[in-house]
């Protein structure tokens, strides 16, 4: 399949799922409390079916274009759930990836029906774009082979922290060994130890700190191998970052289409500000750049789907190129309106607030460049 082309089956859903967003998802995460989890919302995504979407039947991880697809979709109409329906995705990928039968049987049914919440703890106060500096203790709990260990720390700026049902959480197992001492542990909520607190954000995202104090887990809540769990983060990032572009891709669309609509109809100098060609050809040019975006994180999702061998540099330019891309257009689409667009409710100071955060989640912009860089000398 060639990677910019869409079956007309793949257009009609994300017809369909836009207008499940408008009609059944907003009103709920319009009822729901900011930057807290909104559960109704979560449910709502598990009912309609959608959250079975982020794994196949066997429990590994769907098709990255169908998370493309749910992504830019949702977005366009409601970045709550499409941010709540990604949150799940990220916070069980890595036991879709990595987790025993026993382990996917425990928690990925829980989190696609929206009964359960879940959450990737990587991100601490001292390592965040370097996250294999991480420094979350994992101490040997017992002797022997079957040891546990004690995690003792604090991760920060954790999405459905602190109140999520599941975290996956990852540990320093050996010290000194960088991205080769890191495991990750499965932590359910209520184990003894672990805390944490509400941060407030731009955007209306929940997310908080999660702090351990000697937190126990077993052999039975490692996720993959000891020392392996740098590899399942990555693994897990690597899945998401195209459909991060997506997101952004969604925000770009619906706040393209307010400021063809609202340029269209606001009279100004005998005329409406589309015959502006000041206006027009900023239009156009936002336009072009969404529709070379979307190619690219379709092409980039298309090319992991087929396990393509340059997967990392398609992600890291799919994800620069459309959150860049949609801080732009969204940028653009406020200066059209006026200063109706920066009233608080407005679709567009809504966007303003969310389309900032993904430039510096999931690697920065400079990183995805470093990544990008880094293939060319590869
Ligand atoms: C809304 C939101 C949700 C998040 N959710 C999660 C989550 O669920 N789980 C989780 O683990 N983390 C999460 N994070 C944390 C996120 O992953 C980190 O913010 C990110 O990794 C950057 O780390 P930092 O904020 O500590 O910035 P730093 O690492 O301190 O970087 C600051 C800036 O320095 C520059 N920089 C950094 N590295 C380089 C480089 N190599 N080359 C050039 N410039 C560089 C960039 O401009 C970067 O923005 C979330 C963050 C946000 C904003």
């Amino acid at each position: 399949m060639p990677a910019f082309a869409l079956e007309p089956e793949q257009h009609k859903w994300c017809e369909e799922l836009r207008t499940l967003g408008a009609r059944e998802l907003r009103p709920l995460a319009e009822a729901g409390e900011e930057g807290r989890i909104n559960r109704e919302l979560v449910a709502a995504l598990g009912e309609l079916g959608l959250l079975g979407r982020l794994f196949a039947p066997d429990g590994r991880p769907a098709s990255a274009l169908d998370l493309c697809l749910l992504r830019e979709s949702l977005a366009y109409s409601c970045t709550e759930a499409e941010t709540a329906l990604a949150l799940q995705g990220l916070g069980a990928g890595p036991v879709a990836l990595a987790g025993t039968d026993a382990q996917r049987a425990r928690w990925l049914g829980e989190v696609t029906s929206g009964r359960a919440v879940a959450a990737f703890a990587l991100s601490e106060p001292g390592a965040g774009s370097d996250a294999a500096a991480l420094g979350l203790q994992a101490e040997p709990d017992g002797t022997g082979a079957g040891h546990g260990w004690r995690l003792t720390g604090e991760k920060t700026w954790i999405s459905n922290a602190p109140h999520a049902d599941v975290f996956t959480v990852f540990a320093r197992t050996t010290q000194g060994a960088g991205s080769r001492g890191v495991s990750a542990f499965l932590v359910p909520a209520g184990r003894p130890g672990l805390g944490g607190e509400p941060l407030e954000m731009l955007s209306p995202h929940p997310i908080g700190t999660l702090t351990f104090d000697g937190v126990p887990v077993s052999r039975d809540d490692l996720l993959g191998e000891a020392d392996g769990g740098f590899g399942v983060a990555m693994r897990t990032l690597n899945l998401f970052r195209p459909s991060v572009g997506a997101f952004a891709t969604g925000m770009a669309q619906a706040a393209l289409d307010a400021a063809v609509e609202h340029a269209g109809e606001r009279r100004a100098f005998g005329g409406t500000l589309s015959d502006l060609q000041a206006v027009s050809h900023q239009l156009a040019e936002t336009a072009t750049r969404i529709e070379a975006a979307r190619l690219m994180v379709y092409a980039a999702a298309a090319a992991h789907d087929r396990g393509e061998p340059d997967i990392a540099r398609r992600a890291a330019m799919a994800k620069l190129l459309a959150t860049e891309t949609a801080q732009q257009a969204v940028d653009t689409a406020v200066q059209i309106h006026g200063a109706a667009a920066l009233q608080r409710g407005h679709l567009l100071e809504h966007l303003y607030r969310e389309v900032r955060a993904p430039r510096i989640y999931e690697g920065a912009s400079e990183v995805q460049r470093s990544i990008i860089a880094k293939e060319l000398y590869r």
